[in-house]
């Protein structure tokens, strides 16, 4: 850390700097959005699985109950015939020939109901499979956001420190240097006050022409001499 006051100031902000670039794009962002994306994606493909498999379950329910129905039919007629209240053996025939027909049409349905089970069984799994991939990157997402906020804690805590010296320094220098220092770290992608080193400057490691650094060397005390090329306030030591 320098004893010059605004080569000081120039390291708290270029800390300050890298504090904020490093909170922004600490990597974990990345990996929470592209979980996020994800996770989006997992949705849509759960919904069309859970749509497909609530249609073949519907079908299921259809074809259990009308199997069900179909019995329930065939039991009716059958109770009927073996009252006794029919005699006809014309009726009674007849009646047999139907409770046949309704048992052949509830077994076809039947066999058709267990190539349904069996496609239903396959979706469930799909479904299960799905919601098992989802449950794994929500928990890959979650992890992410708490490393997120222990990062950003920690980073705010440097922050906070480094924001307090900073304006313990800012405090020692005269106002107009350090609007000027202000405007030529926004002009010189954050580098305010740079040393000049021999005769060149340690902001944009330009060489500066002979004449400027003798003239900034013999410079008054209080006089603020800028680097030509970057803008920076050029400390002499
Ligand atoms: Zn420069």
């Amino acid at each position: 850390m320098s004893v010059v006051p605004l080569l000081e100031l120039q390291d708290h902000d270029t800390a300050i700097d890298r504090l904020v670039h490093r909170r922004a794009t600490l990597p974990e962002r990345a990996a929470l959005e592209s979980a996020n994306a994800r996770l989006a994606e997992i949705a849509t493909r759960l919904a069309e699985a859970t749509a497909a498999r609530d249609e073949v379950a519907r079908e299921e329910r259809r074809l259990d109950d009308e199997t069900r129905s179909l019995e329930e039919k065939a039991k009716a007629v059958e109770t009927t015939m073996y009252s006794g209240t029919v005699n006809s053996p014309k009726e009674l025939q007849a009646m047999q020939a139907d409770i046949a027909s309704l048992r052949k049409h509830r077994s076809d349905l039947e066999d058709n109901e267990l190539e349904v089970i069996e496609r239903r069984e396959g979706l469930d799994a799909e479904v299960a499979a799905i919601v098992a991939e989802q449950t794994g990157v929500e928990a890959d997402a979650r992890g992410a956001i708490a490393v997120i906020a222990n990062e950003e804690a920690k980073i705010d805590d440097e922050l906070a420190a480094e924001r307090t010296q900073r304006e313990a320094v800012a405090q020692t220098i005269d106002p107009a240097t350090l609007r000027l220092y202000e405007s030529a770290r926004v002009k010189a992608r954050g580098i305010g006050a740079a040393r000049l080193l021999g005769n060149q400057c340690q902001g944009c490691r330009l060489t500066i022409p002979s004449g400027e650094v003798d003239r900034a060397r013999h410079a008054p005390a209080g006089t603020v001499t800028q680097c030509d090329n970057c803008g920076a306030i050029l400390v002499v030591e």
